[in-house]
This record gives structure tokens, sequence and C-alpha cells, in this order.
């Protein structure tokens, strides 16, 4: 399996490719606000997008979701999200964002294993930044969404957010067993050790 990466919008939201060599295929995790750079990376490397998962339902992570699901790819997000991808929780009307409702097609919970083309993704969740908000585990990698971030996390104040159930995540991912590449949702790449030890929320490790 490899990984990609591209980067889009004014929130520089970060969207992940983790494509099945072998079988021409990929899931997406997050797709951004950029569909043209999505269908160009498709094109590019010559893959198809079969599934993307939601670390939540923002519109910034959410928004590409319904093109993609109407060019055959499964949706995935987290029960507690699902609603929010039709109605203001994906808070697209606070931002002055158009966004297509829809309904996903797979509804994960915390601790589930998705087996999607070849690739083993552990879901962990983290309610914080939103009730229903995700981490997933790709081998070495874990993405963190909107819950973790370099030095950082993610924001609490938004509808659903919650501050208590943000340290109980982060302290939740800390505790993990290992060292992981920490993939976030926006800006650049960490790892959990560093993030132990260097974080603002690195008390909680
Ligand atoms: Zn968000």
């Amino acid at each position: 399996m490899k990984i990609l990466h591209l980067q889009s919008g004014p929130l520089n939201v970060n969207t992940y490719f983790l494509v099945n060599e072998g079988t021409k295929t990929a899931v997406v995790i997050d797709g951004g606000e950029n569909y043209k750079l999505i269908k160009q990376t498709e094109e590019k490397y010559g893959f198809k997008i079969k599934a993307v998962l939601l670390t939540h339902a923002h519109f910034d992570h959410a928004g590409n979701a319904k093109k993609l699901q109407d060019d055959g790819a499964k949706i995935y997000i987290s029960e507690k999200d699902a609603p929010k991808l039709s109605d203001g929780g994906n808070l697209a009307s606070d931002f002055g964002r158009h966004f297509e409702s829809f309904v996903p097609d797979v509804l994960f919970r915390d601790g589930d294993t998705l087996d999607i083309e070849g690739i083993e993704i552990k879901v962990i969740l983290t309610p914080g930044h939103t009730d229903g908000s995700a981490c997933f585990i790709v081998g070495n990698a874990i993405f963190t969404g909107d819950t973790l971030f370099h030095e950082c996390v993610g924001r609490t104040d938004f509808k659903t957010g919650s501050s208590k159930d943000m340290i109980a995540s982060v302290k939740r991912l800390f505790a993990l067993q290992g060292d992981y590449v920490v993939y976030p949702g926006h800006d650049e790449f960490t790892t959990l050790d560093y993030e132990r030890k260097h974080n603002i929320f690195a008390e909680y490790s």
C-alpha cells in the first residue's frame, strides 16, 4: 500500500489516498474541497477510488464526498456524524459555503476494523472536535482528522464539540502502544511520539 497526499482549499485540508497498487484501487480519507484535484490525482496515478472515509462531517472534509459517491465510491462515516451530512452540523451555512446533502453508505463505530480493497483500517472514535469524530489506524500510520495536529488539537467550540471529550480522546491516542506517523486533517505531518512530548496536551501522555 502506498499513501499519497494532497492539500486543498483555503483551510489547507489534507486528503489522503491509500492506494492498493496491485488492484489499482484507492481508499480516500477526507475528500477535502477540490474535486478537480482529486480526479486529476486519480487519473495521473491510474487508480480507481472505491471508498471515501470521513474523519468527521465538516464541509471542508466532507464537501466532495457526494460527488465521489456519484462517481461510484462508497462513503464511510461514524454513526454519530452521519446526520450532519444533511443538517447544519457540517457548518457549511455558518461559513457561507454550499454543501450538497447526501446519505452515506456505511456507518462505522468505535473499534470497528474495516477491510476495504485489501487495506485493513482500524477505527477509533475520538469525540471532541465533533461528537462523532474518528481516527483511522492503517499499519504504522494514524489519520487523526481534526482531533490531533502538530503541537495542537482541534477546536472544540463548534456544534457538538466538547473540550472534556477532547481531553479523553487525546489521552486515548497517547496511550496507544508504540509510535505512529500522524497524518492530520490540516497542515503538517507529525509523529505520536513527538506529540506525546510537544503537544499542547502533552501533559495527558
Ligand atoms: Zn472540522
